[in-house]
């Protein structure tokens, strides 16, 4: 996001600003640096204000950028071996890329206009993006109801083909005009004027007729720290975006078999019942656990049982027995073992902190728990000592 600029110097270089829908010219190369040539004069509008730096030719290379170097302008080129200082060439812009940037440029002053007499809302910063135009204000909420009713007026404003003109004049002068930003620069200055809509000194380049951008939509809005952006698409992109939508809905309507009106009941109901049958998922699966690691203990008539468990698709979190035995089970997962320690009533009075020491030290084994489950995760290594470690601990003991 950049602030809106209005430094402007308008000489024989900046010939975007003498006729901004100029879209060849001849210029002399004065001085070529890296991959960064600079020409006599250029049609070429460098990156600033929130608008990107134009691209295009020059001859047939191609210029992949436009930057400011403090006044100087320089093009930066494929290859700019092809390039001498002092050479005649042929400037080409990317019309479609800069004309589309132009028309953004003009809506966004349309909008901040409108916001600023309309809702008394001003713009802190703007982004002309590929696609998206946003606008962040000073604002922490602005309803959907006054987007709509701004995107109304925006276009509004469009159909009313007003013409965008300039007045160069100074900053004494300038500051006697209802402009929604201060000056900052102390020098001829040109503002901008949007008939009743928006004057404002601005150095970026503007169509000449507000019919030139079309349609403004509002699409959306994000929320930065304290401001809304409010976020738009110009021109075709409005078409674009519609129908990228009108597909996307026709589809769901299609997967759904339901109509327009039906789908967001259809797409709920689809949803609670995705709920429902994961809860039945979430129950099954603790029960088919439970299953499983009973039949396995119980399967052993001994009263110490270690079970490597490894081949089950078993969650030690599902696990919720009542067997009066010691029993010790592990896995393996992802390279790591997970153990779990469940002590029956007749072994009440073992002490747990024993047995981790005993048992769980061989294979490095963090975690916890409290009687009768005790569980966490280790490594593989020296397991079979753990195991020889967990029935020893009870030989002798058992009753
Ligand atoms: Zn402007």
């Amino acid at each position: 996001m950049e602030k809106e600029k209005d430094e402007i110097m308008i000489n024989n270089l900046k010939q975007y600003y003498i006729d901004s829908y100029k879209k060849e010219i001849n210029a002399t190369i004065l001085d070529i640096k890296e991959n960064k040539i600079y020409l006599d004069k250029t049609i070429f509008y460098p990156e600033g204000g929130g608008q990107p730096g134009d691209i295009g030719f020059i001859n047939s290379t191609k210029v992949v950028d436009t930057q400011k170097d403090n006044d100087k302008i320089y093009h930066l080129v494929e290859d700019v071996k092809k390039f001498n200082i002092g050479d005649y060439v042929l400037l080409k812009l990317d019309w479609n890329h800069r004309y589309y940037y132009m028309k953004m440029h003009s809506a966004q002053h349309i909008i901040s206009g409108l916001l600023y007499n309309k809702f008394n809302v001003r713009t802190i910063s703007t982004h002309q993006g590929e696609l998206n135009l946003t606008i962040e204000i000073d604002q922490n909420h602005f309803s959907q109801e006054d987007c709509y009713k701004l995107e109304d007026l925006a276009n509004k404003v469009i159909l009313d083909n007003k013409d965008i003109s300039y007045i160069e004049t100074t900053k004494e002068k300038a500051e006697l005009f209802n402009m929604r930003r201060s000056i900052k620069v102390d020098k001829m200055i040109r503002i901008v004027d949007i008939n009743g809509i928006d004057q404002i000194a601005c150095g970026g380049l503007h169509v000449k007729n507000t019919k030139e951008i079309e349609k403004i939509m509002y699409i959306g809005f994000e929320k930065i720290r304290k401001h809304y952006r409010l976020i738009f698409r110009i021109a075709d992109q409005v078409s674009k975006i519609y129908r990228e939508y009108d597909r996307l809905i026709k589809q769901l309507c299609t997967l759904h078999s339901a109509t327009l009106d039906s789908l967001y009941d259809c797409d709920k109901a689809l949803l609670e019942k995705k709920i429902e049958l994961e809860k039945d998922i979430k129950s099954l699966k603790k029960e088919n656990t439970n299953y499983i690691i009973t039949k396995l203990i119980n399967s052993d008539t001994k009263n110490i049982i270690v079970k490597d468990i490894s081949s089950y698709n078993i969650d030690f979190k599902d696990i919720d027995i009542d067997i009066d035995k010691a029993i010790f089970l592990y896995k393996k997962e992802n390279d790591l073992l997970k153990w779990y320690i469940y002590l029956g009533k007749s072994f009440e009075n073992y002490s747990i902190n024993d047995i981790r020491k005993d048992v769980l030290s061989h294979i490095d084994g963090k975690g916890g728990g409290k009687f009768p489950v005790f569980q966490g995760k280790g490594n593989f290594e020296n397991i079979e000592k753990s195991v020889a470690s967990f029935i020893g601990y009870f030989d002798g003991r058992e009753e």
